[in-house]
């Protein structure tokens, strides 16, 4: 429904300011992201479940279409058995899934908010710190190991023991598909192993945050989808590896489960609301479907892989400096050792460190704005480096 056109009297909602953000501006005829996002209908709520607002029937269809093709068509599920919503961007989506079992947990099994805990690994990303913080849950950080970022099943199984011991019985578990500084994918089968063999109560959620969009293509064979019986929600952002503006997280749930965080007292919402956010732009949703419906699945499998291949190709160069990095194959990211890299090269390509006192690691994301004059330049200015060094 748009304002211009039709009689809406009763929502505290409208198009944008019309001085500043011009609606007749000749570029937006054919720009439907930016003229919805003028236009600015707000997809408050989740679309794919029960009653929404009316108003916004349209582009909220377009929402429940692209959360179809994420959740089906990228992580197997099958038709119809999902439920979803555009987030604010992957913590708010790590945030609901907490929320969501946290509430599970005391409403199917009567728990206590202190026999509950949330298990991450420590590359995990620190919305879980967040989260818990939030939900007033207790946080088991699991060790990995320096060299190969694999999350170190002992340490897994001793935590869990010694909280068992304090009367936690119930788990949220997160694995990564793709850790943010590393590239690094938990080794999910292991994992869910130990939980099923020793009988744990757990809800499984997948942090796809940064890998969500590239993994699935570039290594089709894996465990993480829906089709895997364990999991029961994943996290996705658009707006890294999609080039899709801020404000496009992904959250993803098997049905069933989004109803343990439904609002009750939100009233004045047709449907209530079932999401952390509340207000958001319906023109997000657009911005991902447009990436969706451009690419297809083959022509983003090809520009996943490209990216990929690029990334390989400079891990080459980096062998041959003799130079020690962590790199996951099917990932864009690489993470050099701290020994190899100058302050100066730091600065001067804004590497990434994995804490900025005292760090161990800098990471490199091959992102689509990366030339081969700028990896040619990293290099060469590495290889300098590395002889100025030995000849020292
Ligand atoms: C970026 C990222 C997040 C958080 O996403 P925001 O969109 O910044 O909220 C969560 N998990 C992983 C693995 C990430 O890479």
């Amino acid at each position: 429904m748009n304002y211009r056109k039709s009689m809406v009297l009763g929502i505290p909602g409208t198009y944008l300011d019309s001085e500043v953000f011009y609606e007749d501006a000749p570029f937006l005829e054919n720009a439907p992201f930016l003229s919805t996002l003028i236009a600015n209908p707000n997809h408050i709520g989740c679309h794919t479940i029960g009653e929404t607002e009316k108003i916004f029937k349209g582009t909220q269809e377009m929402e429940r279409e692209m959360i179809s093709i994420c959740a089906e068509q990228v992580f197997g599920g099958n038709e119809a058995e999902q439920d979803g919503y555009v987030a604010s961007g992957g913590t708010e989506a790590n945030i609901q899934a907490l929320w969501i079992y946290r509430n599970y947990f005391v409403k199917e099994y009567d728990a206590k908010i202190n026999e509950i805990a949330v298990v991450y690994s420590e590359d995990s990303h620190y919305s879980f710190a967040k989260g818990a913080n939030l939900l007033n849950l207790r946080s088991l950080v699991v060790n990995v190991n320096s060299d190969t970022r694999a999350i170190d099943t002992r340490d897994l199984k001793t935590k869990i023991r010694d909280v068992q011991k304090e009367g936690v019985n119930f788990f949220i578990v997160n694995l990564n598909l793709s850790t943010t500084m590393f590239g690094s994918v938990d080794d999910i089968d292991t994992v869910v192993d130990f939980l099923a063999e020793n009988n744990l109560n757990f809800r499984l959620h997948i942090d796809a945050a940064f890998g969500g969009f590239i993994y699935p293509f570039t290594n089709p064979e894996n465990s993480f989808s829906f089709k895997n019986a364990y999991i029961t929600s994943i996290t996705i952002d658009a707006h890294k590896m999609m080039q899709t503006p801020y404000g496009t997280g992904i959250f993803l749930i098997r049905k069933g489960f989004m109803k343990y965080v439904c609002t009750e007292e939100a009233q004045y919402v047709t449907g209530k609301d079932h999401t952390l956010c509340g207000s958001r732009s319906g023109a997000n949703a657009i911005a991902i479907w447009m990436i969706l419906h451009n690419y297809g699945s083959e022509g983003w499998k090809m520009k996943m892989q490209s990216l990929v291949d690029r990334t390989t190709e400079l891990c080459c160069q980096l062998d041959k400096l003799g130079i020690e990095y962590f790199r996951n194959p099917f990932l864009n990211i690489i993470a050099i050792r701290a020994k190899y890299i100058s302050s100066n090269i730091a600065d001067k390509f804004v590497l990434v460190p994995d804490k900025h006192e005292d760090p161990h690691w800098w990471k490199i994301v091959m992102m689509p704005h990366i030339t081969k004059g700028n990896i040619d330049t990293f290099i060469s200015e590495l290889k300098t480096q590395t002889q100025s060094c030995i000849s020292e």
